[in-house]
């Protein structure tokens, strides 16, 4: 890496007041962290508003988590930070916030893994719910390693969100990305629902990554989920698998036939 130590400290100082700005964080929330080189990595320290730091502030640490300089400790989600850059080695930055749209998906147990925006499937493809670990234990993130060779942006659940970068502000800007999608998902949640992409379509926008210059593996968690269903599937219209687009409609509507039968008769037993 060619940026000094204090370039790096200048950035995440500007991303830290940016994500503390946007309210992606409350009070001292949030930790952000940059590889120096194969021997250090800087991080923010822990019970400092992210809005308010000095280049100062920010701490030095080894891959083993010791601290190298006097003064602030480092996050206590420093192991969580060590662990990504030895498992990708073309991450060079980590964000970790509490954006309330994001974070209201992570809460309700819902993730982000629909191909809806062609943005965000270029950029971020499907964002996993990673399941829940206490905060500051091996446990926050075991459960994230399962979804890290592929993904770039994760919803952790009951807590928050996390993006990982080739550089600062890229890992940043991945953070705005997901909160933007969270945010316009739940926009379009209380406007009737979410339309997806056909898979064509989505097909498309992945081969266009190389065009974008975006190194992203992330697939559609969705389309290439365990039960192998398509993403047009929800959305109950294709131009090419008519015969799969039409069966989900089909089956919603006896179900909801049967549903609505159920409970009818539930009611007139009752009132019986
Ligand atoms: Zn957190």
């Amino acid at each position: 890496m060619t940026k000094s130590i204090y370039q790096l400290k200048k950035e995440i100082v500007e991303v830290g007041r940016r994500t503390y700005e946007r309210g992606y964080v409350a009070s001292n929330d949030g930790n952000i962290s940059a590889r120096v080189d194969d021997k250090k990595v800087l991080i923010t320290p822990t019970g400092v508003s992210k809005g308010y730091m000095k280049p100062e502030d920010l701490v030095l640490v080894d891959y083993d988590g010791h601290v190298l300089t006097q003064g602030k400790r480092p996050s206590s989600e420093v192991f969580m930070h060590l662990r990504i850059y030895k498992e990708r080695p073309d991450v060079n930055s980590v964000c970790h916030a509490h954006p309330i749209h994001a974070t209201g998906y992570a809460v309700a147990g819902l993730s982000l893994e629909k191909c809806v925006l062609p943005e965000v499937i270029i950029v971020l493809g499907g964002i996993p719910l990673v399941d829940y670990g206490e905060p500051g234990t091996d446990d926050f993130f075991e459960p994230v390693l399962k979804f890290l060779k592929d993904h770039d942006a994760f919803l952790l659940a009951n807590h928050g969100a996390l993006t990982i970068g080739s550089d600062i502000l890229n890992a940043y800007h991945k953070m705005e990305t997901l909160e933007h999608f969270a945010h316009i998902s739940f926009v379009a949640q209380q406007l009737g629902g979410v339309k997806v992409l056909p898979k064509e379509d989505v097909q498309r926008l992945m081969e266009a990554r190389a065009r974008y210059g975006v190194p992203s593996t992330a697939g559609c968690l969705v389309c290439e989920g365990p039960g192998g269903e398509s993403c047009e599937i929800y959305q109950g219209a294709s131009a090419t698998s008519n015969e799969k687009a039409n069966l989900k409609p089909q089956l919603e509507q006896v179900d909801r036939e049967a549903l609505i039968k159920t409970v009818t008769d539930a009611v007139l037993k009752k009132l019986a």
